[in-house]
């Protein structure tokens, strides 16, 4: 016999040895040694003092469970198969090139950007010389902005496919199975690069190519249909179905769709800051606990949302034990985001603080832009951080309650934040629609979290990538409306909004690409 219930567990309980085994049994009435217990998931209850683990069980009673594994990926030699040619190589582009291999299709895949390894020297330039490569950083090159993200895989997108199948496929490129349990995983952003590195191995070996340093500058098209695409060394390539999975900060892909006369749509989004707080103080907010806290429990997050104004203001990547890092794609621009260690154990929690911009209301001023509207505002802002922080990956930062109260902070807490940071007037510097609506936010959140609001935590600019704010159109088989074998795909396409959704998407452009081939 099969049950599955809940159990749960002090933090007391938690160290002592075989309890789940032992509470499992007395729940269902049976001998410790006639069971076999299968976590299948696990969460921590901190919503009061006394904090509880809660365990959903399955439990085998005088039964073995089956060793048949439900997802299997079987890679098949795409050497001589048909071809999709897939752009960029993030999490969209790499579940789409995997996806192919199962199809029996070969992945081409061409990204910008250089491998994991050598992308690494990228980030130190950025870091510690200010030196944004314009293929190479926090955002582009193998793996894609995923790579040195934080990692975190929660996804709002259950809906829109099968997000256990993205998950089971990360752990049989090399990811801990406790993401298969945790209520929100995470993976780290030190043991992301060698699944991704694993990743392009299994495309590899069974056929597929990759080609690292090798941005896409155009398209032919003809009778509305794509017949190659031209790469940034000259040389030019037929292609049959392209994956179009450049990520939202692929702006040039942008200009070049427009150009081109491509659909595209303006899209809502949100921007705002970072805001940094040691992480004792959002632990003990969060555990009720004054000293350090129980070494039981992990780097303690928070999600937090406000209506101001009549736009969302809300928390958005909550890192735990992470760092703030410079984001950017260019240089002239300075550009947050945030990430943290599988440990999470470094001393400062970080979150993006944004606010919603609503496409058709709120960038009258840029009119102009038609729909890269909300690409232009993105960017003016981004050089506005940039001159602002003194024309270095530094980034303006304020104490949070400076902001609040409007006054210039005479000096900015410790961080995270390796470029460093330059105290600005930020309640002045920022567009009063995002700048107005943070500062009802913090109020509010300082209302749901005693001891949110503190002068203890920085603000830094400017949180303004969390998600395209441009659309690029498809029909129902995933295809654009104009463009016959263009399948726009991914976080750039507008359709993904994080790790999960995107390899997600990926799979799906890769079945939709390859239906009738
Ligand atoms: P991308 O990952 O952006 O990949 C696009 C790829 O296309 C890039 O590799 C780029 O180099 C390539 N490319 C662009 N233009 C061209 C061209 N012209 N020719 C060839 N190649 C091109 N998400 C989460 O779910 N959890 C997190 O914890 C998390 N943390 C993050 C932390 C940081 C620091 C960052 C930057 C992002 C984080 N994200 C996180 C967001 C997540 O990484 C993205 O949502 C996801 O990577 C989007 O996947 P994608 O494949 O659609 O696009």
């Amino acid at each position: 016999m099969v049950r599955t219930f809940q159990l749960r567990v002090s933090l007391k309980e938690e160290t002592i040895e075989g309890i789940l085994t032992k509470k499992a049994a007395k729940h269902v009435g049976a001998d410790e040694k006639d069971i076999v217990v299968k976590v299948l998931r696990k969460s921590i209850d901190a919503r009061k003092p006394r904090i509880y683990i809660n365990y959903k069980l399955q439990v085998y009673i005088n039964e073995k469970p089956s060793e048949i594994p439900e997802y299997v990926f079987d890679y098949k030699d795409v050497s001589k198969a048909k071809e999709v040619h897939i752009i960029g190589f993030g999490p969209a582009g790499m579940w789409a090139a995997l996806r192919c291999l199962e199809l029996g299709f070969k992945p081409i895949v061409l990204e910008r950007g250089k491998n994991v390894k050598d992308r690494r020297r990228d980030l130190k330039a950025i870091n510690q010389e200010h030196i944004v490569g314009e293929d190479s950083n926090y955002c582009f090159g193998e793996g894609g902005a995923g790579t040195y993200s934080d990692g975190k895989l929660y996804t709002r997108s259950i809906k829109r496919g099968d997000v256990r199948r993205i998950f089971e496929s990360l752990v049989h490129h090399g990811a801990t199975e406790q993401i298969l349990i945790d209520a929100h995983p995470h993976i780290g952003t030190n043991k992301l690069p060698k699944i991704v590195q694993n990743i392009r191995e299994a495309i590899l070996s069974h056929g597929g190519e990759i080609h690292f340093d090798t941005r896409v500058v155009d398209f032919t098209l003809q009778n509305n249909k794509i017949k190659a695409i031209q790469l940034q060394n000259g040389i030019e390539m037929a292609v049959n179905r392209v994956i179009l999975a450049t990520g939202h900060s692929a702006r040039d892909i942008y200009y070049l769709l427009h150009k081109k006369e491509i659909a595209l749509e303006a899209k809502s989004f949100a921007m705002g800051v970072r805001v940094e707080h040691p992480q004792h103080i959002i632990d003990s907010i969060q555990y009720h606990c004054s000293g350090s806290r129980n070494e039981l429990l992990p780097a303690a997050s928070y999600s937090l949302v406000a209506q101001v104004k009549n736009r969302g203001v809300y928390s958005f990547c909550m890192c735990p034990g992470g760092f703030i890092v410079p984001a950017a794609t260019a240089p002239g621009e300075v550009v947050v985001n945030g990430m943290s260690p599988s440990k999470r154990n470094n001393l400062y929690a970080n979150s993006g603080i944004v606010v919603e911009i609503n496409a058709d209301e709120d960038l009258r001023k840029y009119e102009k832009h038609g729909v890269l509207k909300g690409l232009e505002f993105q960017k003016d802002l981004e050089r506005l951080a940039f001159t602002a922080g003194g024309r270095t990956q530094a980034a303006p930062a304020q104490r949070m309650t400076d902001f609040v109260e409007g006054k210039l902070s005479a000096d900015l807490n410790a961080t995270s934040y390796q470029p460093g940071l330059k105290s600005v007037p930020m309640h002045s510097l920022l567009p009063k629609l995002i700048g107005s609506r943070l500062r009802g936010g913090f109020a509010a959140f300082g209302e749901k979290m005693k001891g949110y609001y503190t002068a203890e935590a920085n603000i830094v600019g400017v949180e303004s990538r969390t998600s395209s704010p441009v659309n690029i159109p498809r029909k129902e088989n995933l295809e654009h409306p104009e463009i016959q074998g263009l399948f726009p795909c991914g976080e750039g396409g507008g359709y993904a909004g994080g790790i999960v959704s995107a390899a997600m998407d990926g799979e799906r452009c890769a079945e939709a690409a390859i239906a009738g081939l």
